[in-house]
């Protein structure tokens, strides 16, 4: 009798503890049936896979069945058929320049901004314009599922605060530079904007505020050391232009004696968390001064290519495994935000440069594009892939169109063929910003309507 009380009271417990452990665990979303591209460190993909997000974090990434059994969602999206990748990362821009794509084409770097983009600037920027370029920008890097960028301009205050409202994750930095610009018209303006930015944004889960004086041929090496000082005492990122052309490494070269790299390095510059956009003019030794400082690298082929500035040695600096990621550069010299077009580019540029068509294959640069782009903002253990513990960055992207038809393999695919049209659904921080095409979070006509209106001000301005 007393046996049989014994095995009752372990076969209730048995029942009680199965289904305890049974019990579903309640997530905010699922997304399920796409292949996962992770971009996590053995380079995972996953057939039929699925992804739980739980606030603004990924809590699951594997097989659905066993997502079917684990989690009990309050949304989910079908993603079946389509693909499931990392949000995108574009690492250099300036995002309200989305109102001067086109203003003015086929020319070199300094004729193109002396005597277009710079008397543009003077006569059109404000803060309603930024505002409304920013929007413009937001919107276009959504639909190509760009999740998070880096960005660098003026009222980037402005930036900071659209660029929240769309639930978009951003590196945004505030430009220094030694002529009276729209927003401050002295360093020791810029300087004390600069910090009260930063101090504003610092600890906003979508917005990380950056310093960013222009370049080494536009700020003293006075004002280069109080912005590397500034980004120091605040912890901030450090994003900069730099070595982007010939005319600068002259430049340098005659007023310091060095080129570029040489002359930052020198002078202290370079943080812990430093961001150099484009870096062109880079030998041997200056990529090793990169790598050795941690600087994060921002290849931009197609603004490099528009404006004849050169080809940055990305071979070379995939061999010394550099912090690198791509960016679009300003709409003005691209023409546009889309990073699918700049996968594209680079890599058939260093195969045309270089002669080697083995020279960079579509994993590399589908890595400079995601997980890269992350290295290169500091960021690698927050975005740039999907895994358990990340913020939940993912589009879902569609793979069934003619020009993807048949397919072969997932990275040439990504890279060679699909479109930022093809781009479905996007989830930034948890939070769905694009559903099945539709924008959520910015409405697509009245960006349209504002920024035509801002194009028949800016070229009244420049008949003036
Ligand atoms: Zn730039």
């Amino acid at each position: 009798m007393e046996k049989l009380k014994i095995l009752v009271v372990i076969s209730f417990l048995l029942i009680l503890s199965q289904s305890l452990l049974a019990k579903e665990q309640e997530v905010d979303l699922i997304i399920y049936g796409g292949k996962v591209v992770t971009m996590d460190s053995q380079m995972r993909v996953i057939d039929r896979g699925a992804v739980a997000i739980d606030k603004n974090k990924i809590v699951y990434v594997g097989d659905v069945i066993s997502a079917r059994k684990r989690f009990k969602s309050r949304k989910e999206i079908n993603a079946r058929d389509r693909v499931i990748i990392p949000g995108l990362i574009n690492t250099h821009t300036h995002i309200p320049m989305t109102l001067f794509r086109g203003i003015a084409d086929d020319l070199d770097l300094q004729e193109w901004l002396n005597k277009y983009i710079f008397p543009a600037e003077a006569k059109n920027v404000n803060e309603k314009m930024v505002r409304v370029g920013t929007r413009l920008g937001l919107a276009e890097l959504i639909r190509g599922g760009t999740t998070t960028y880096c960005d660098m301009y003026y009222f980037e205050d402005a930036i900071a605060d659209e660029t929240s409202k769309a639930g978009v994750r951003g590196v945004l930095g505030q430009t220094i530079i030694d002529f009276p610009a729209p927003d401050f018209k002295t360093n020791e303006e810029a300087m004390k904007g600069t910090e009260k930015f930063v101090k504003k944004w610092q600890n906003h889960p979508l917005v990380i505020p950056a310093v960013a004086p222009h370049a080494p041929y536009t700020v003293s090496e006075e004002h280069l050391k109080s912005a590397s000082n500034l980004s120091k005492r605040l912890n901030s990122p450090l994003v900069m232009h730099l070595a982007e052309a010939q005319s600068e490494t002259d430049f340098v070269m005659e007023k310091k004696g060095m080129r570029s790299i040489e002359y930052v390095n020198k002078i202290g510059f370079f943080t812990d968390k430093t961001i150099a956009a484009h870096v062109i003019q880079a030998n041997e030794k200056e990529i090793e001064i990169l790598k050795k400082n941690n600087v994060g690298v921002a290849h931009n082929p197609q603004s490099n290519m528009k404006l004849a500035a050169g080809v940055a040695p990305v071979p070379q600096m995939l061999k010394q495994n550099l912090r690198l990621g791509l960016g679009t550069d300003g709409a003005a010299s691209n023409n546009n935000l889309d990073l699918w077009d700049e996968m594209d580019t680079t890599a058939k540029l260093h195969k045309v440069i270089s002669g080697d068509p083995k020279v960079m294959s579509a994993e590399q640069v589908f890595t400079m594009a995601t997980i890269g782009g992350a290295r290169a903002l500091h960021l690698e253990d927050k975005i740039g892939s999907i895994e358990v513990g990340k913020l939940a960055d993912i589009v879902i992207v569609d793979f069934d169109g003619l020009h993807q038809t048949p397919f072969y393999n997932i990275y040439s695919h990504l890279v060679y063929a699909t479109k930022s049209s093809d781009v479905r659904t996007v989830i930034i921080n948890g939070n769905i910003v694009m559903l099945e095409k539709n924008l959520i979070t910015l409405n697509e006509k009245s960006i349209k309507i504002d920024a035509t209106a801002f194009r028949n001000q800016i070229i009244k301005s420049l008949s003036n």
